[in-house]
């Protein structure tokens, strides 16, 4: 038994020169055996029976037959053409049709041969043809070849071009699988094949390739999908472990003088239940004398914000500093200023650390957080940088995460001067307004424990959310002046995919033109921010909206995140079908944040893909951020959700993390299960397990990079 099989190098195989060995090479990443095994089919043709022609009908999809070929004509009348005549034991006819190879298909028919023909059938008048059909010689290999399912496999035209097509790229397969004899290490322990009704991997590689049944592919595809998620799962949960055993968290085990004076009575507002549930779950963590790594998830408006405040007055409360991270400036000072106002109740200090924080500014917050006399900064990134140095931080809380990047999150850790604690790290809530499936959750953060808060505060009226198109838009801005008169704001949001695309700037500065003629000044105050204003004037801009001194706001999705002016009740968003569902369920949430009534209109054109029409619908439909986040996800595959394909975080080769949820689950337990009873995969009987997961830890750097 040895792999040396599956690294061989794919020009030893037979049927692949150089020329095939570059071009497998460049199209579809396959350099070895194991490679080509690799790659595998997105469906199969069912070829499992030969029709009659007097069964066939046109629904059929393909069909497959047995007969000879009595006569081949070329027409050269209208399209040239070449029609045979093809009859089956019965002695019923059908015509086969070629348009291309004419030629080379007439050398090569012969009368009194037995052929399979395989195509699709079509009706003309009362025969049936089938136009460029694949055909075959009924040798006996071939006849027992074709009463399979054939696999299809992705190909492109360079492949095709080398004859390397699904049927080409099937045939290599097969070449390989007729090599196999022992030559596939088994990677699972007996106990979770036999547990797990699963069949060894090397049948499942021989029968993904070759499936003679509907139910032998389905233990195959089963077998290695489990395979594929067991091992995900079992290297996040052995880094969760390894993690809660390495490290240690600060004890918060008090509750202490400002928490309890805050919580009863200076808080704003009732929690609610979920809001109270999450911080328990935190508070408890953050007691256990292991460092915490939670991620709050919470949809838009959720009230995520006081959640985190309490939580750093427990932190301090123990005698520890704290800090929060925003994603942007804008964001950062919005928290600035409500825990300013918040904390000034209870007497606490509280600071900006921004990347226009002047320097004399800067200087003396530095030297407070190291003396460790200012308990509570509220930052950017600029909370990373080197000389940014604090004297004990118990506690860092990164909001919005998903616009931080991984290896900026686990510079925070570094940052505590703490005497006698170096093995001891603060912790760590990472808060996101963008809900993740709970599947994704499971293999994106596998190694984070989860917090949700699945409940609005109380009396929050959903966004009545309409559709309408651009041939419609004085409507809708005749229904912008009710508003304003109203005393309400309103944002109009353009699309700026990238910030540097031309088109999109001047469509943008097209539209805040119109805007402008339709609310002329000084009737009414206009402004704009998007991505390629200097910081100071986009601020300038958002600050006077933020104190109502605006009444229309036009921007790119700058202010996506985040911000909160209660009285802005109307959001317009133009070219909505060029926008992710996950951003307009963002964009959505800058309103409906007061008690009055709010709008949000979806402006498009008038022709849209289904696609896009699925987002606009799913946006008219719900508010429930989970439920669009699915949705989301079945649009796009999950490797684009929050920023995870930046990551590269899911690279699944055969599970599909939405759809085979189930499978996900039981490989997550199985895992668990190991784990528990072997933690470090020492027993003999979990030998397999553990070598191919160093395999694995040696090959692949992506899973679990997340730290
Ligand atoms: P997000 O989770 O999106 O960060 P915020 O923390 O900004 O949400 O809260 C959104 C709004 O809801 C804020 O104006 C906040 O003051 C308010 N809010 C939060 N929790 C409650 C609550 N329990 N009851 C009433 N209002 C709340
Ligand atoms: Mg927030």
């Amino acid at each position: 038994m040895t792999s040396d099989f599956l690294s061989t190098p794919i020009k030893f195989l037979k049927g692949v020169g150089p020329e095939r060995e570059k071009i497998l090479k460049s199209e579809l990443g396959i350099s070895t055996y194991e490679d080509l095994l690799n790659h595998f089919p997105f469906r199969y043709i069912d070829r499992t029976k030969f029709y009659k022609v007097r069964e066939l009908n046109e629904n059929l999809p393909y069909v497959q037959l047995r007969g000879k070929i009595t006569q081949v004509q070329l027409i050269t009348q209208g399209k040239r053409r070449l029609v045979a005549a093809f009859e089956d034991e019965e002695g019923k006819k059908i015509e086969l049709v070629w348009f291309q190879g004419l030629k080379w298909i007439q050398t090569k028919l012969q009368s009194n041969v037995e052929y399979i023909v395989f195509g699709k059938p079509q009706k003309f008048l009362s025969t049936f043809s089938i136009v460029h059909p694949e055909i075959d010689e009924a040798t006996e290999e071939n006849i027992k070849l074709a009463r399979k399912l054939q696999p299809v496999y992705s190909s492109t035209s360079k492949l095709e071009s080398k004859w390397l097509g699904s049927n080409g790229i099937w045939k290599l397969q097969r070449t390989l699988i007729s090599q196999i004899n022992n030559s596939i290490p088994e990677t699972l322990s007996e106990e979770i094949l036999k547990k797990n009704n699963l069949i060894s991997r090397e049948e499942a590689y021989k029968i993904i390739h070759l499936p003679d049944t509907p139910e032998l592919m389905e233990k195959a595809v089963f077998r290695l999908k489990f395979e594929e998620l067991f091992f995900i799962q079992l290297s996040m949960l052995q880094m969760k472990a390894l993690r809660k055993k390495k490290y240690a968290g600060f004890c918060f085990r008090i509750i202490g003088n400002y928490f309890r004076d805050f919580y009863n009575h200076h808080l704003p507002f009732e929690l609610t239940d979920a809001q109270k549930r999450v911080i328990k779950e935190i508070r408890t963590d953050m007691a256990s004398g292991k460092q915490m790594n939670r991620l709050l998830q919470g949809d838009v408006g959720s009230g995520k914000t006081i959640v985190a405040l309490l939580c750093m007055l427990i932190a301090i409360d123990n005698g520890f500093q704290t800090c929060i991270m925003a994603p942007t400036e804008i964001l950062a000072q919005q928290h600035f200023k409500n825990f300013s106002t918040l904390l000034e109740k209870i007497n606490l200090n509280v600071k900006l650390l921004s990347g226009s924080t002047k320097q004399k500014e800067r200087k003396q917050i530095h030297e407070q957080l190291q003396s460790g006399e200012l308990k509570i900064i509220v930052g950017t990134h600029a909370l990373l940088e080197e000389d940014v140095k604090f004297r004990n931080l118990g506690l860092a809380i990164i909001d919005e995460q998903h616009k931080f990047g991984v290896a900026q999150r686990s510079r925070l850790w570094k940052k505590s001067k703490h005497e006698n604690t170096s093995f001891t790290l603060p912790h760590i809530l990472i808060m996101t307004a963008t809900p993740i499936p709970r599947t994704l959750a499971m293999t994106l953060y596998g190694d984070l424990d989860v917090s949700v808060i699945n409940e609005l505060p109380p009396g929050r009226k959903p966004v009545k959310t309409y559709h309408s198109y651009n041939t419609l838009r004085p409507r809708v801005f005749q229904f912008m002046r009710q508003q304003i008169e109203k005393g309400r704001q309103i944002y109009v949001v353009f699309p700026m995919i990238e910030e540097s695309e031309k088109l999109d700037y001047e469509f943008l500065m097209e539209g805040y033109e119109r805007i402008r003629n339709e609310f002329p000044s000084p009737k009414y105050i206009t402004g704009i921010v998007h991505g390629q204003m200097k910081n100071e004037l986009r601020e300038a801009q958002m600050k006077h909206f933020a104190e109502g001194k605006m009444h229309i706001l036009v921007a790119t999705t700058v202010i996506e995140v985040g911000v909160d002016v209660p009285n802005a009740t109307v959001m317009v968003i133009e070219s909505a079908e060029r926008f992710g569902l996950s951003q307009l369920h963002q964009l959505r949430g800058r309103v409906g944040r007061g008690a009055d009534e709010s709008y949000c209109i979806l402006l498009t054109g008038n022709n849209l893909s289904s696609e896009a029409q699925t987002r606009i619908q799913t946006m008219c439909r719900t508010h429930n951020g989970f439920e669009i986040a699915e949705v989301d996800m079945q649009l796009r595959g999950p490797g684009d959700i929050a920023g995870t394909r930046q990551s590269g975080l899911i690279e699944t080769k055969i599970a599909d993390i939405v759809k085979d949820s189930h499978t996900l689950h039981l490989a997550r337990t199985v895992a668990g299960k190991i784990l528990q009873s072997d933690p470090e995969l020492s027993k003999p009987e979990n030998g397999r397990i553990l070598d191919r997961l160093n395999q694995i830890k040696r090959e692949k750097t992506y899973w679990g990079r997340i730290s």
